[in-house]
């Protein structure tokens, strides 16, 4: 199943994708896609609906994709989890994940703005593959318990302001939370529409130029690995969001740096989990 979400900020709906590409409104069956559906098996009972989505009504055609889920317990950020992005950055490659907290206010919908934050000369950009709990999960005793306690994946677009992040002193979560830093979707996927998430291309480009490219077959902690090993320091409550590192190519590894910048169109795409486009504007 494809999960969406439409209709404006805060007063979003629930629906589904289907497979010719239809919107479908379930908000007369459910109230969304949050922690208690995800937690109460919803998945399971969203299947029996999904077998009839003809029969759903249609979301109006202009309506806003939001971001696939409601707002998050927390977002959990994985940093320099690609090989080659830990070397373009200039840093060692982690022994353990290194991870690190984004606001959950952070996330909006794949064609919201990117606001610019006041004062921000290095707003760089990030294609990530985001990963959404089904359940809660603390101290997972297995990697096939933490494959069987995710929901689905998305496209997951971990934002950063380098200089809020690296330049104005410890931790990494200023230069990360800034509003719009996290646009998601168009759609989470289940896992049984992703056909190999260890084997994922991701792409990412500004103004129509490519400026990255990876596989989630580069990554030195597999998604499975981390749900496994964040569930051993915390509880992941379902409808939490795991955005999983960036492969090479941001702003910040250019020679010379090149940042986003009001009027910048960025389009991020992950095989099997759609394509997102943003428009920069100053906050
Ligand atoms: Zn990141």
């Amino acid at each position: 199943m494809k999960l969406i979400r439409f209709g404006q900020p805060g007063s979003e709906k629930p629906g589904l994708l289907t497979k010719d590409g239809q919107r479908k409104d379930c908000s007369a069956h459910f109230a969304d896609w949050d922690r208690r559906f995800f937690q109460d098996g919803g998945l399971s009972r969203l299947a029996t609906l999904a077998a009839n989505a003809g029969q759903l009504p249609d979301v109006p055609e202009r309506a806003r994709w939001a971001a696939p889920v409601a707002r998050p317990g927390k977002v959990i950020g994985i940093g320099l989890n690609y090989s080659d992005h830990a070397a373009e950055s200039g840093m060692a490659l982690p022994a353990e994940p290194i991870v690190f907290l984004k606001a959950s206010n952070t996330v909006c919908g794949p064609m919201d703005p990117i606001l610019i934050p006041r004062g921000s000369l290095k707003t760089d950009w990030e294609v990530e593959l985001g990963v959404v709990m089904g359940r809660d999960a603390r101290y997972l005793d297995s990697l096939a318990a933490a494959k069987e306690a995710i929901a689905g994946y998305c496209i997951s677009h971990d934002v950063s302001e380098r200089c809020f992040q690296l330049e104005r002193g410890g931790q990494w979560t200023k230069g990360k939370s800034a509003d719009s830093f996290n646009p998601m979707g168009p759609w989470l996927a289940t896992p049984d529409e992703v056909s190999d998430v260890l084997k994922l291309p991701l792409t990412l480009e500004v103004n129509g130029r490519r400026m990255q490219i990876g596989n989630t077959s580069k990554m030195i902690f597999d998604v499975f690995f981390l749900v496994h090993y964040l569930s051993q320091f915390m509880t992941l409550e379902a409808g939490d969001v795991i955005t999983t590192g960036t492969p090479p190519g941001v702003g910040m590894g250019q020679k010379p740096p090149r940042y986003l910048k009001a009027g910048d169109i960025v389009t991020l795409a992950i095989d099997g989990l759609g394509r997102q486009r943003s428009e920069c504007v100053a906050a």
